[in-house]
Formats: C-alpha cells, sequence, structure tokens
C-alpha cells in the first residue's frame, strides 16, 4: 500500500552512501537514467503530480531523500529489503504476546523460547542454545538456576568465518503481553530470519539472530553468551572443514522497545516527528566503530524505510548491546532514546500491563517495520546478501 517510486529508479545512479564522511553522505552525483525514470524522479522533485496510490504517510522517507536515485547495488537490496511482510511481523508479535510477558524463570518463558525455536527450524534454520546459570535477585541467598537462550545461524556463502549479529530479548515483566518490551524487537529479529531463510538468498558473510533471555535481570542472557562465545571467535572447528562455531564478530545491532513514539507530554497518535533512535554509546572502546555502524543504518533507513526517518545519537545504555560494546561495533535501535526519552516515561506502557497486542496501531506496528527495514537494508550491505 505504499506508493514505491524508488523501485522504478533501479537502474539509476548515485554515489554510493556507505562512507562514514559526513559530506559523504549529504552529496550525490546524478548520473544518466532512462527516461521514465527519469520523469518520475523530476515529478517526485517537484513534489507534483504521482502515479499510483497516495503515499500514506506525509513522513515519508523519500522526502528527506530528496528522490535520489538509487545504484543498481541499492536497488538489489531493495529487492531483499521488499521482502519484509508486514502482516507477518504483526503474526510474529502476536504469537509472542501468546505467552504473556515471558517472564525469565517462568513456564511461559521457557514455552515462548520452544515456540521462537519451533518457528526459526520451520523456516530451515538449524538452531542453538546458550546454556547459563542466573542467580535470582529474590529472596536473599537464592541459588543460581539454569537458564537458556536459543539463536539461530545463517552461514556465510564466502566468508561463512565473519559474522554480524542481530539481537532482541524475547523476556519482559509486566504482567501483560510485554508486546513492545520487547516482543516488538523479537518479533523484528524473526522476520528479517523469515526473510533471509529463503532459499534464493545468499549472504557472502554469516548474520545470527539471537533472541535473548533475562535482558530485564540485568542482561545475564547476553552477558553469557559474551562470555561463552567471544573466545571462539574465528576458530574453524574441526580444522580445514571450513566451519566456524563461532565466526569473529563485525558488529552488533541489538532491537529493544521498537513501536511507541507518541511524544512527552504522551499523545494518543504515533508523534509527528516519531522516528526510529540508533544510539551507539561514545564510552565505549568501540565508539568510532559503533558511529561508523550507525551511519550504516542510518542511510539504510533514508533508502529502504518507507515511512518513518531514523536519527542517531550516542548514548545507548540498558540494552543487551552493552555487553558487546567494548568489544565490537555494536547499535541499538529503539523507538526512543532510552536514557534522555524511555527513562522519561516517554511509553507509558513500559513494563506495564498494558504493554499488550491490542494497545497498539498499524501506525505503531508500522515504526517497528520500519527499523526492521532499516537493519535488513544495512545487514544486506554489510554481509553481502543478494538473492540467487
Ligand atoms: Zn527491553
Amino acid at each position: 500500500m505504499h506508493h514505491r517510486s524508488k523501485s522504478k529508479l533501479a537502474q539509476a545512479g548515485r554515489t554510493l552512501l556507505i562512507s562514514c564522511s559526513a559530506v559523504a553522505l549529504m552529496s550525490w552525483t546524478p548520473v544518466s537514467v532512462d527516461a521514465q525514470s527519469g520523469q518520475q524522479a523530476r515529478r517526485g522533485g517537484r513534489g507534483g503530480e504521482q502515479q499510483g496510490p497516495r503515499v500514506r504517510n506525509p513522513r515519508s522517507t523519500r522526502r528527506v531523500l530528496g528522490d535520489v536515485p538509487m545504484t543498481a547495488a541499492d536497488s538489489v537490496i531493495q529487492a531483499v529489503v521488499e521482502r519484509l511482510d508486514f502482516d507477518s511481523y504483526k503474526n510474529i508479535l502476536k504469537g509472542l504476546t501468546e505467552f504473556g510477558d515471558r517472564e525469565q524463570g517462568t513456564q511461559r518463558n521457557a514455552d515462548a523460547i520452544d515456540w521462537i525455536e519451533a518457528q526459526l527450524r520451520g523456516w530451515g534454520y538449524e538452531t542453538e542454545r546458550i546454556h547459563y546459570e542466573y542467580t535470582p535477585r529474590r529472596p536473599e541467598g537464592s541459588e543460581p538456576e539454569p537458564r537458556q537462550e536459543v539463536y539461530a545461524t545463517k552461514v556465510g556463502s564466502t566468508t561463512p568465518g565473519e559474522m554480524y549479529i542481530l539481537g532482541a530479548h524475547m523476556d519482559g515483566r509486566g504482567g501483560g503481553e510485554a508486546a513492545n518490551d520487547d516482543g516488538s524487537g523479537t518479533a523484528l529479529v524473526m522476520e528479517i530470519a523469515r526473510v533471509l531463510a529463503s532459499a534464493d538468498i545468499v549472504s557472502a558473510r554469516t548474520i545470527r539472530f539471537a533472541l535473548w533471555n533475562n535482558e530485564e535481570t540485568g542482561l545475564n542472557g547476553a552477558r553469557a553468551y559474551v562470555e561463552q562465545r567471544a573466545p571462539l571467535q574465528g576458530i574453524e572447528d574441526p580444522p580445514g572443514s571450513g566451519e566456524f562455531p563461532e565466526p569473529t564478530w563485525l558488529g552488533m545491532i541489538q532491537h529493544d522497545m521498537m513501536m511507541w513514539d507518541h511524544g512527552n507530554p504522551v499523545t494518543f497518535n504515533q508523534a509527528l516527528d516519531a522516528d526510529v533512535d540508533i544510539e551507539f554509546q561514545l564510552n565505549s572502546a568501540m565508539a568510532g566503530e559503533s558511529a561508523q555502524l550507525a551511519l550504516v543504518l542510518l542511510n539504510s533507513n533514508r533508502l529502504f524505510a518507507t515511512d518513518y526517518p531514523a536519527v542517531m545519537s550516542n548514548a545507548m545504555s540498558n540494552t543487551d548491546s552493552g555487553p558487546f560494546q567494548d568489544l565490537v561495533a555494536a547499535v541499538s535501535l529503539r523507538e526512543n532514546r532510552r536514557l534522555y526519552e524511555t527513562g522519561n516515561r516517554a511509553n507509558p506502557h513500559w513494563h506495564q500491563p498494558t504493554d499488550l497486542f491490542v494497545t497498539f496501531s498499524d501506525d505503531d506496528f508500522r515504526l517497528a517495520f520500519n527499523a526492521a527495514q532499516t537493519t535488513l537494508g544495512a545487514i544486506a550491505r554489510l554481509a553481502g546478501v543478494h538473492i540467487r
């Protein structure tokens, strides 16, 4: 239901905007285009008559881009991004919310892990689980208890020993359905996994989909992953097999609370300036690399997101990318900046019984879907994804 004139510009050329230079990000070079797409670009550029259905959302990122034509490489990625399905995203999220808030340590949490794993396997992935111990905070003197979390991996076709990690936490709290925190991020990662599972989609590098547990108790699941698997990076096992149980990490992209940007004071609908917040941590060992990763996501949003723009800021906090931030480029995508907005009550449903599937409208689901478009476009570029 979106006006997709971008695809009509598929053959047009444009300067690749992958550089970290702000100047390069702002510049573009129009080159010869075929008559049809050139005409289309001029019409769009004037903001005048349009073919097909009207753009549903006046916040269309096309206006931010100024109808900069796509390169052929961009259009390959766009074809991948266009396989994301809004209804599929909502259905996965609905499935997750059937398990309530999925609080760690509960049967509904364990059942949700089984369900997530079944979906991933149903799409053709082999899955694995991290086993770790978590010591409950209450009651005092609690004994360590076993916990698990699941991940799936798309193995790289030419460079399997290098990997990007996409993450979200499947546990929640609050007694509702933890639909937004963090069913919304979990469903986002799963929908991307579903798209990339297609037999005709190839990724040069490896991509891992990690659905963390125990985020709400202090990032314990992501910390366990880092502790157990950081030392295994890049080791071919068995030697000469071409198999890397833990490929070398190139970047980690976390998704946590994706749907609600209703301003503050909070309004009924998405705010007019609703956006995807891409955060990195300036006070981290990999701040420069993380900022570059954030720029790739920012650029992907301008090219491939259909409704909401993205902005970048530097105070990533309180999410599962934290344990990675001193080891590898690490960013998080959210509905709001965690410290300055979420931390100031920008989302009244946060950790509340009202964090339910029915609380959210299609405009809310659509913000998360735009984050999915943003991440898939970036990961396709970075990992070398193409359709066979
Ligand atoms: Zn969360």
